[in-house]
């Protein structure tokens, strides 16, 4: 299975990601309890558009640089690590 990474912003208390690597669409996921930070929303998530696209799944990131590029496990070593 190949996951991808997509950008996401912070818009209203939700993660928006205005391009998904999937489908090129939005989609809009919740950011989890309005008590903890968002930040916790990100990670490993469905698209909406995985019903067309069976096993896709992407990573949320609020770091544009790594649109669209391919997860890996070393990225989680480099990021825990900086
Ligand atoms: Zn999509």
């Amino acid at each position: 299975m190949m996951v991808l990474y997509a950008y996401a912003r912070l818009v209203r208390g939700q993660w928006v990601v205005s391009w998904c690597p999937f489908c090129g669409k939005r989609h809009w996921h919740g950011a989890g309890d309005p008590k903890d930070p968002p930040q916790l929303g990100l990670g490993s998530r469905q698209p909406h558009c995985v019903r067309q696209r069976p096993h896709s799944v992407y990573y949320l990131t609020d770091d544009p640089v790594l649109q669209g590029r391919r997860y890996r496990e070393d990225d989680f070593e480099r990021m825990e690590n900086s």
